[in-house]
Formats: structure tokens, C-alpha cells, sequence
């Protein structure tokens, strides 16, 4: 197979490879985006619905708060107007649901009014709540305690108010403690799955509440420069979304926090409500799809190489195969336009092109180009007497013993046409020419090709025409042909053989 051949094949199937290679980036690149995408979309949608849960939550919270600002400045008017307190406390436990609590106190932080018939005897000047009211009694201002073990035993949180004399001296406060149960129960009415978490932060950083709950994490404090918290204050958004680690768990969380501004309220601190899931459980739902692609494009990789090279290689084959072929027919037709196919000698074309080129090469170095054109005598008869088929046997033998007997490697035997030959004798005179002829007669006789109707003899034989010419321009070389065809009518003329 040529070089040429091999190259081109070779660069054909690196093209193949480098488009085979170039489909699977594209495939590659494909597949990857859309992980990507759908893993995108997961998180967005679910960011829509976080931040939907967390504004509920905010809705719920913010009411209560202006009910129990409202319901401060009912008591406050029912204090001034020395109105029944205790019902009116009771009253507003009732129609707020986080309340837990209604306790009016005195400067002294003693309870001098409370919903609750089993409180009324505590004093509650060391609690922090009072002092940082009594210390700082700002009217109308709402204050919310950071979250405290309540006389009751559980973690909880406050709002409450001062209010102040005639004289306008502070004069107590006013307080509302909220149900912890209560807010545990709003927590869990935005819960649609079991990885998600809801809390609400004090804006001093401590964890007030969890749902589900944690006993743990709660009253923990959650402000350092990392937490999430901080991002979110530092942010100055309402609203934000995070993904990460979150204080609630080790794990990576999808979390929204949102800020719960009373507006119109002045309130000393704010409360913070997140709501967060676990993204690893959120990308359970694509991994399925995930696994199937991943195993399709492992299929297709693991196939395709072998499979690709076996096409080639079996191409690669096939077109050996059939360059083989080509060059072998061509040769076949080569030889066939050359050869005489009965005799197997060179054939009347191969002698015209043979005596054009010896011709020339005579012509050109002045040297003698001899002929000899030879004849089966009464070859007719032969056919007639041993049929035509031991006639064509008869031609290749004197054929072969023509060739045999021509033993230069620039003289040439062809087949003339029918039962005559031709020789070519190149740089031969006429003198070798004729002895070279005589040679020839003579093999054909020791042939003994039995011929019982030949006139002349009892074997198969030849006559033969000789013709010598030094080639010039202004020769031509049919005039050799034709002197030797002469010659050989004469030597049939007179006698044969
Ligand atoms: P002469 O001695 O005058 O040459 O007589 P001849 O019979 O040999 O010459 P003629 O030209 O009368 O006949 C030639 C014969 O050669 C006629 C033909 O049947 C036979 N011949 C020519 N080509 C072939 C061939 O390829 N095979 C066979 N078997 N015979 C052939
Ligand atoms: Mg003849
Ligand atoms: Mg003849």
C-alpha cells in the first residue's frame, strides 16, 4: 500500500477522532450544565418558598407585637382611671395567642396586677428586663428582653413598657410574656418537611427558639463575626437567603432570615426568624437523574472508544483488501494488453512499441537493426489433419523455442498475427542476423513436431525472412517489415524450410 495511501487514511480517522473527541466535550459540557442548572433551579425554587415561610412566621410575630402594644395603651389608660386591672389583664392573655402573661409592677418591681392569680406575690427588681426599663424609662418605647428561665421554667421572652405618674416619675412597668408553646406551634405550622428548621433569634444573638426544638442550642448565643446572623444584620436586608453551614446543625443548609421590624414602634432591640433545609436532601430528588446520566455517558464512553476503532480497522482492512485487488487487476490488464494470451509471448503491440524505442536506439548510435519475420510452413494443413486445438498447442511450442533460443536480453520474439512471428535483433548486422535465423530453423525441426501432410517434410517448419537496415530520418521502419516479408515469400517461393 502506498504512502501516500496510508497517510490519507490515517488522517481521516484523526479527523473522525478529533470530531468523536470535540462530540463528547460538547456531550460533556452539556450534561454538566444541566447538573448545574437543575441544581440551580432546586435552589431557587426553594429559596422562593424559605422566604415565603419566613415572612408568615414575621406577619404572625409583627400582629402580636402591635396587639400587645395596643393592649399597653389600654392599661395604661386603665391604670391612670384605677379601672379593675386584673380583668382587663385577663382580657388581653385571652385575645392575643402568644401571650402567656399580663403583669403590671410598680417601681419597685413589685407586682401589683397580673394575669395569672399564682404570680402576685413575687418582686421582680432583679430581673434584667425591669432594671434595663427603670433605668432608661423612655415612654411609649417597647422593650424586649433577651430570652430568660421564666419563674415557671422555661425559656421565654418579654415585651414590655414603662408608665409613669402624675408628676411623670416613672412609676412602673407594664409586661407581656409570651407562650413559648405558642410560638413553638407557629414555628411548626411552616414546617413542610423533615429536614427543614425554624427559630427565632433575639437581636442580641441568643437562640430563643427551634423548631423542631433543641434544648441544646436554645439560649446559645449565635453572634459571632462567621454565623450566618451577622451576615444578615451586617447585610442591612430584610430579607436574605444563605447557603451554608448554620448554627442550628453541622450540615449545609439553605436558610432564610428575615427581620421583624414593627414599624411605627419604637422598640429597643429586634427579633429574627430563619427558616432553613438541608440542600443535601434537596438534591436527593435530582440524584436519580444525576445516576442515570452519569451511567449513560459512562456507557457511551466505554462503547464508543472500541467500537470506533473496530469500524476503523475493519475499514482499514476492507480498503487494503481492495487497493490489492486494484493493483492486481491493473497489472493483469497490463499484461493482458502487452501478452499474447496463446502463446504467452510479447504480442504485436508490444512489438510495435518494442521496435519503435530499438529504432531510435539504432538510429541515434548508427548501429544495424535486424528482423526476422517467420511463417509455420503449411500450418492449414496442420490444423486440418490434428485439428485446430493441437494447432494452438503447435504455436506455443515453436513459441517457447523461439524464445529459448533468442538468448539476448535486448532481442525480442512477438507473435506476428496468426502462425507468424517476428524477431527484433538489435545492433545486429545481417550476416549474425541470418545465422541467428538459420539457429531458429533449425530448433523448430528438433522440435519433431510430427506433421504427416507437409509437403516438404514429415516434421512441422519454418521459413524465414531476414531484413538488416542501419535506421536514418529519412528510412521507414514498415520498409524494414515489408523487405522481410519479402524475404520470407521468396524462401516459401523457393521451397519452404
Ligand atoms: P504456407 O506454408 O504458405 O504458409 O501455408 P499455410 O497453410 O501455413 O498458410 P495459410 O496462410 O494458408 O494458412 C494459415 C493458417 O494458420 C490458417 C489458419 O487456420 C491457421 N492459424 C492462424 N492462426 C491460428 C491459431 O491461432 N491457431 C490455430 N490452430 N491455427 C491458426
Ligand atoms: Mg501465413
Ligand atoms: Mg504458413
Amino acid at each position: 500500500m502506498s504512502e501516500n495511501f496510508k497517510k490519507s487514511i490515517i488522517k481521516t480517522f484523526a479527523i473522525e477522532w478529533f470530531l468523536y473527541v470535540f462530540f463528547i466535550i460538547i456531550i460533556t459540557i452539556f450534561i454538566i450544565f444541566t447538573i448545574l442548572f437543575e441544581k440551580q433551579k432546586v435552589i431557587k425554587t426553594e429559596e422562593n418558598r424559605l422566604s415565603t415561610q419566613v415572612k408568615i412566621i414575621n406577619d404572625n410575630i409583627l400582629m402580636q407585637i402591635y396587639s400587645i402594644n395596643e393592649a399597653f395603651k389600654n392599661i395604661k389608660t386603665a391604670i391612670n382611671k384605677e379601672h379593675d386591672l386584673i380583668s382587663n389583664l385577663k382580657l388581653f392573655v385571652n385575645v392575643i395567642p402568644s401571650v402567656r402573661t399580663f403583669l403590671i409592677m410598680d417601681k419597685n418591681g413589685d407586682i401589683i396586677a397580673s394575669s395569672r392569680d399564682d404570680l402576685i406575690t413575687f418582686n421582680y427588681s432583679s430581673r434584667d428586663y425591669f432594671k434595663t426599663v427603670r433605668e432608661n424609662p423612655i415612654e411609649n418605647r417597647l422593650f424586649i428582653s433577651s430570652p430568660y428561665v421564666s419563674v415557671l421554667g422555661t425559656l421565654t421572652i418579654n415585651i414590655s413598657t414603662p408608665f409613669f405618674d402624675k408628676n411623670n416619675n416613672f412609676a412602673g412597668i407594664i409586661l407581656a410574656a409570651f407562650d413559648p408553646n405558642a410560638l413553638s406551634n407557629l414555628l411548626s405550622s411552616v414546617i413542610y418537611s423533615d429536614d427543614m428548621k425554624a427559630s427565632i433569634i433575639h437581636g442580641d444573638g441568643t437562640l430563643f427558639l427551634t423548631f423542631p426544638s433543641n434544648s441544646f442550642l436554645v439560649g446559645k448565643k449565635l453572634l459571632d463575626n462567621q454565623s450566618l446572623l451577622s451576615k444578615h444584620i451586617s447585610s442591612g436586608n430584610i430579607l436574605n437567603t444563605f447557603k451554608g453551614l448554620t448554627y442550628v446543625g453541622e450540615d449545609n443548609r439553605i436558610l432564610s432570615l428575615y427581620s421583624i421590624i414593627p414599624n411605627e414602634l419604637d422598640v429597643n432591640a429586634t427579633l429574627y426568624v430563619s427558616v432553613s433545609r438541608n440542600i443535601n436532601t434537596l438534591y436527593a430528588d435530582i440524584k436519580n437523574e444525576i445516576i442515570v446520566m452519569a451511567i449513560l455517558y459512562f456507557l457511551l464512553l466505554v462503547f464508543s472508544v472500541p467500537w470506533i476503532f473496530f469500524l476503523q480497522k475493519r475499514r482499514y482492512i476492507l480498503l487494503q483488501f481492495e487497493i490489492k485487488n486494484r493493483e492486481e487487476s491493473r497489472k493483469r490488464l497490463e499484461e493482458l494488453a502487452y501478452i499474447d494470451s496463446l502463446t504467452k509471448i510479447a504480442n504485436r503491440r508490444y512489438f510495435d512499441e518494442f521496435l519503435e524505442k530499438e529504432w531510435n536506439y539504432c538510429k541515434r548510435n548508427k548501429k544495424e537493426l535486424s528482423i526476422i519475420l517467420l511463417d509455420i510452413d503449411f500450418f492449414k494443413q496442420y490444423n486440418d489433419t490434428y485439428g485446430h486445438q493441437a494447432g494452438d498447442l503447435c504455436l506455443q511450442k515453436i513459441a517457447r523455442c523461439l524464445e529459448d533460443k533468442l538468448n539476448r536480453s535486448h532481442d525480442l520474439v512477438a507473435r506476428y498475427g496468426g502462425e507468424e512471428f517476428v524477431c527484433i535483433l538489435p545492433n545486429t548486422n545481417k550476416l549474425d542476423a541470418i545465422n541467428i535465423a538459420t539457429k531458429l530453423k533449425i530448433a523448430v525441426q528438433n522440435l519433431e513436431i510430427p506433421h504427416e501432410n507437409s509437403r516438404i517434410s514429415s516434421m512441422v517448419t519454418i521459413s524465414l525472412g531476414v531484413s538488416t537496415v542501419i535506421p536514418k530520418d529519412e528510412l521507414d521502419k514498415t520498409k524494414l517489415i515489408k523487405k522481410a516479408d519479402n524475404a520470407l515469400y521468396l524462401a516459401k517461393e523457393n521451397g519452404r524450410n
